[in-house]
């Protein structure tokens, strides 16, 4: 992403954050340069309309999921879309087979958190980082106008989770372009991030906390669907995000929290002087 469409990108991103205050009086323990900021802003202002881009149906409901409930659950919209079905994730059965399985999965998935499951039919662990991709995913955003965007960080070693970050780059460039003309009228994504994804740890350094608590056991019935949730395909997803929203919501005082990483573009604060 370059240009002026970036900056215009960029000045969209930053619109909804808060004004970052500086109090005059002195600085208090848990405010402390180099520990953790205490500040907590709400996730109600208004609801959100919010698409999961994930390379695999596992990883929108696992580790994308819990953000698309609680918009739903606030009274926005939702949807997951996979690039692939994962239809190679089973030692056991037949790609065919499984590829349906984890559609089935999918939808029953979304049902049950109120959101749409989308499909896009890559072969797993070929999912291509390509033009045709790439416009694929940009007239899905054109189409569903999502505020914010959550999707694989890249420091994944899994091949189809960089390359639904770098499709997913690009996307949200060509969606936002109006003189890139499409089907759709352009559309701009106010916010993007990046999920706390077993696979995608390498980098990820979580900068928001969301409090899912609300959502919580929904969200784990929603995941408790897929064939793979209780480690038959060799990892434990169930104890893994079941617990990880444990431990994040002990860092940020909430009950039970998924962490997100932004773009570093998306952190940047304007600090007007008074
Ligand atoms: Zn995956």
């Amino acid at each position: 992403m370059t240009g002026s469409t970036r900056r215009n990108f960029l000045k969209e991103a930053g619109a909804g954050m808060a004004a970052l205050s500086i109090g005059a009086g002195p600085l208090q323990a848990s405010v402390m340069p180099g520990r953790p900021s205490n500040e907590t802003s709400s996730s109600q202002d208004r609801p959100s309309n919010i698409m999961a881009i994930a390379a695999h149906p596992g990883d929108a409901f696992f580790a994308m999921g819990a953000p698309v409930a609680l918009a739903t659950h606030q009274g926005g919209k939702g949807s997951l879309l996979s690039l692939s079905l994962g239809e190679k994730g089973s030692a056991t059965i037949l790609p065919a087979q499984y590829g349906e399985a984890q559609r089935e999965a999918a939808q029953k998935a979304a049902a049950l958190i109120g959101a749409e499951a989308l499909f896009f039919q890559y072969p797993d662990g070929e999912v291509p980082v390509s033009d045709e991709a790439k416009f694929a995913v940009c007239d899905l955003i054109r189409q569903y106008k999502p505020d914010i965007i959550v999707t694989h960080w890249r420091g994944s070693w899994h091949k189809d989770h960089q390359a639904c970050y770098d499709i997913v780059q690009d996307a949200v460039f060509y969606a936002a372009l109006p003189g890139l003309v499409r089907k759709l009228p352009a559309h701009s994504v106010g916010k993007l991030f990046f999920d706390d994804n077993w696979e995608d740890a390498a980098g990820f350094v979580p900068d928001t906390y969301l409090d899912i608590t609300p959502v919580f056991e929904r969200w784990m019935d929603a995941c408790a669907v897929f064939p793979m949730w209780r480690g038959e395909t060799g990892f434990r997803y169930n104890d893994y995000y079941g617990s990880l929203a444990v431990a994040r919501g002990c860092v940020c005082n909430f009950r039970k929290a998924v962490a997100l990483m932004s773009p570093p573009e998306q952190r940047v604060r304007h600090v007007r002087a008074l």
